[in-house]
């Protein structure tokens, strides 16, 4: 061993005592002392990191032809902190892992939803600790209730792909309100031994798996919810009903709701609406916590499509503002946060091709989803595999992405139209091994190529960069406003926000 000269120890102590100093210093936290906040608003976007929101509001200025961007809502709450969101087993987290950090105070591995990293013991959430505290207690999303995120927060299973498991710990919570997307597999999910797990994990009296599965939307009806998933129904529901599940009545992949820029206003139900009506059946004297995630910026953002992620990012920022009014009436007594899970797609203002240039107005060109224009391109090649022509592609992207129409500025250089062709010949000739190719990978993900390259030519024009098909490790910023709101200010972990969370209801 190397001998320490005596200067060094002393100096390595010296350390040691400022460090243990700065970690020993008692935390805000810790010494909180004020009230606790009667109406809690937890606001989760999904794949939302800062690039996404100032997308938007880059988008939104560019739009109102003013210089620089147009604030959204949630960048109006006065106090801002930033975290990281690395898992246990992984630097670059997924939803399941950030969620359960989110709600739980405690990191986890990839994929578990509720319970520790070992996949050994159900971990406590806030929205339970607030249930027991005596509020009511809503879970609303723009996906399927028991997807990843909203399901760390009522739910305790080893792997988020357990759905049907998922599905039955909802009803077992007995929170007030569930709204959003659907119930992905209400009658089971095949592959998964679910007995032999929930007879570890202490959930054994729900079913017995020998012979069948109850359909759990059936189960929680006997658990007393009411089941609501028409735009009637929906609108009938009023203050004083209490125990809902309430699915929207228009679903696409995934049994999420279709994407805002597909959404229909008379037919189908915004995220801001579910927030509002949460808000109608929730509120009582003794308060009520509400988490709303914008699930689907981030599955927008695995398709590297900026125009549907920007209308996602408004359709959050809603969403967002519903709860702002409702704490203009309550200022003393509510706390929101906006936070996020993760950043999907490394999403960049700023791309190699366009070098300095930006202009974001061009994505209003863009009338509907990757998703509906995957769908497009799908029905075309089943009617036209035969004699597909590239200028019925080129046609379709004109008339979806504006792509190629001088009038809008959207003139396509050679290099753009060979890619288009590219992808078009690929889209209609698509096959399981191509998928395995990495240039195949790099260029296109697991998407349509024909929708991708439209998506990617319409970011690089506006100037959006993309490096990633998947999340990044991109801290995360949170914005907060209302009782308690100093908690979430600084540069923390995504566990320290529930801890905060925690503190503040734990004298409730
Ligand atoms: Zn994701």
């Amino acid at each position: 061993m190397t001998r320490l000269k005596p200067i060094t120890i002393s100096l390595m102590l010296a350390l040691t005592f400022c460090f243990s100093n700065v970690f020993a210093q008692p935390s805000e936290r810790d010494n909180y002392e004020g009230a606790s906040p009667k109406y809690i608003f937890y606001f989760i976007g999904d794949g939302m990191g800062l690039s996404q929101a100032n997308t938007a509001e880059a988008y939104l200025g560019a739009i109102n032809n003013s210089n620089g961007i147009k604030k959204l809502k949630l960048n109006t709450l006065p106090k801002q902190g930033f975290y990281t969101t690395y898992a246990t087993d992984r630097f670059i987290t997924g939803s399941a892992a950030a969620g359960t950090a989110l709600s739980t105070g405690v990191k986890t591995s990839i994929s578990t939803v509720g319970m520790d990293a070992k996949r050994q013991k159900p971990l406590q959430t806030i929205a339970e600790m607030a249930r027991d505290k005596g509020y009511k207690v809503g879970i609303v999303t723009s996906v399927s209730l028991d997807h990843a995120t909203p399901a760390s927060f009522y739910a305790h299973q080893p792997t988020r792909s357990m759905y049907y498991n998922i599905s039955l710990d909802l009803s077992k919570s007995g929170f007030n309100y569930f709204a959003g997307g659907g119930i992905k597999h209400p009658e089971g999910d095949g592959k998964v031994d679910s007995k032999n797990i929930m007879a570890n994990f202490g959930m054994g009296e729900d079913v017995d798996l020998k012979d069948k599965l109850p359909n759990s939307i059936e189960l929680a009806k006997k658990r007393g919810y009411e089941f609501v998933n028409s735009v009637k129904e929906f609108n009938k529901l009023k203050k004083g009903d209490d125990k809902v599940i309430c699915i929207a009545p228009k679903l696409v992949g995934g049994k999420s709701l279709p994407y805002f820029i597909d959404q229909n206003g008379k037919t189908d139900i915004s995220l801001a609406e579910f927030t509002e009506k949460g808000i109608e059946l929730l509120n009582n004297k003794n308060g009520f916590f509400m988490m709303v995630e914008g699930g689907k910026i981030d599955w927008a953002c695995h398709a590297n499509d900026a125009a549907t992620v920007i209308q996602e990012v408004i359709q959050f920022d809603n969403a967002v503002s519903v709860a702002l009014d409702f704490y203009k009436k309550h200022p003393d007594e509510t706390l929101i946060l906006v936070a996020g899970d993760h950043e999907t797609g490394g999403m960049a203002l700023g791309f190699s091709g366009s070098h300095y240039h930006s202009d974001f107005a061009i994505l209003q060109h863009q009338n509907l989803s990757y998703e509906s224009f995957s769908n497009l391109i799908s029905d075309y090649k089943k009617n036209n595999i035969r004699n597909y022509k590239v200028e019925d592609g080129l046609a379709l992207v004109k008339k979806h992405f504006g792509l190629g129409d001088a009038e809008k500025g959207l003139e396509l250089s050679e290099f753009e139209m060979q890619q288009l062709k590219t992808a078009f010949d690929k889209s209609m000739n698509y096959n399981k091994k191509m998928k395995k190719d990495d240039q195949f990978y790099l260029l296109y993900g697991s998407y349509d190529p024909f929708t991708t390259t439209a998506c990617h030519i319409l970011s690089q024009k506006a100037g959006i960069g993309w490096t990633s098909f998947s999340h990044t490790a991109a801290p995360i910023p949170i914005r907060s406003i209302g009782v308690g709101a100093d908690l979430f200010t600084g540069f923390f972990d995504n566990t320290d926000v529930p801890k905060s969370l925690m503190k503040l209801i734990e004298n409730k």
